[in-house]
């Protein structure tokens, strides 16, 4: 699927559908590069699943997670991680395997653990459509 964007409202708010309807144990994988607009979506998501609570990117702990939703809400950041073994300390695959949503930024850092059924989702900015167009791909995973 393919959603253009023109401004962060519309990214909020692709963010927000897919929070509503996440399911239990749904992994989401975000990638795009640095500015492209994934914590506007992620914060879109959190509120999608009912989160008040402000959410920001997991600065010095790679995941953050937000009781007050629907669901759980797993927020992974992995920019920093060196080593996908960091990911296991973190107990990342009870966080995956678990009832909650999980989403992980950066994602295309930890390909190899990565869960076979997930929602991938591609931010990509294209200039020649003006400074604030985003073309967002998602795509089912089984
Ligand atoms: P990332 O987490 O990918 O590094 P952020 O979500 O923190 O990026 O920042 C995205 C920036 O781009 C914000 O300043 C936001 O206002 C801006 N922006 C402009 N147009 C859009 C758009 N269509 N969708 C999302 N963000 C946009
Ligand atoms: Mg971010």
């Amino acid at each position: 699927m393919l959603i253009e964007t023109h401004n962060p409202k519309e990214t909020f708010r692709v963010g927000m559908k897919l929070g509503e309807e996440a399911y239990p144990g749904q992994v989401f994988t975000l990638t795009g590069d640095l500015g492209v607009g994934k914590t506007v979506f992620t914060q879109g998501l959190a509120k999608g699943l009912g989160i008040e609570e402000p959410v920001s990117s997991p600065t010095f702990t790679i995941v953050q997670v937000y009781d007050g939703g629907r669901l759980p809400f797993c927020h992974f950041d992995v920019y920093r991680i060196s080593d996908v073994e960091e990911m296991e300390e973190v107990g990342f695959d009870d966080y995956v395997m678990g009832d909650g949503v999980s989403l992980i930024e950066w994602a295309d850092l930890i390909k190899e653990i990565l869960p076979a059924k997930r929602t991938e989702v591609l931010i990509e900015k294209d200039l020649e459509r003006g400074f604030d167009y985003r073309r967002i791909t998602i795509e089912e995973l089984e």
